[in-house]
């Protein structure tokens, strides 16, 4: 889509701190942490929802995601899927979110 921003940023059109990448997926810092160590996967087709992505992508990122946590966060990590409204989604491509480097409470707000 041209108008999405994670597609710019999948299309390198906007400088991103970028951590891991292949063919289906880019993983990079987000730009305003929620946690010491906040990290967003996307996939680099546009999907909006996990709802409209197909499952063997959603797999693939969410291994991808699992990966990155071991790597970087071995104490522990959560992995975050906001959907919609009032899921708290604000970027309309499908992202995971990967937060980890302090404790996390429960339940989210
Ligand atoms: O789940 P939600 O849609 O709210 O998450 C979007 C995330 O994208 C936010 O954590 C926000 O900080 C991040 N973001 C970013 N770089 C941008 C715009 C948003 O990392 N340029």
């Amino acid at each position: 889509m041209s108008d999405c921003l994670f597609c710019k940023i999948a299309a390198n059109q906007i400088p991103v701190k970028r951590l891991d990448e292949d063919d289906l997926s880019l993983a990079f810092a987000d730009i305003n942490p929620q946690a010491p160590k906040h990290l967003l996967v996307i996939p680099k087709a546009h999907y909006a929802t996990a709802a409209d992505a197909p499952a063997e992508l959603l797999g693939a990122l969410l291994a991808k995601a699992a990966a990155l946590g071991e790597r970087e966060l071995p104490n522990g990590y959560r992995i975050v899927i906001n959907t919609r409204d009032d899921g708290g989604q604000t970027v309309h491509h499908l992202h995971l979110h990967l937060l980890g480097g302090r404790h996390m409470g429960w339940p989210p707000g």
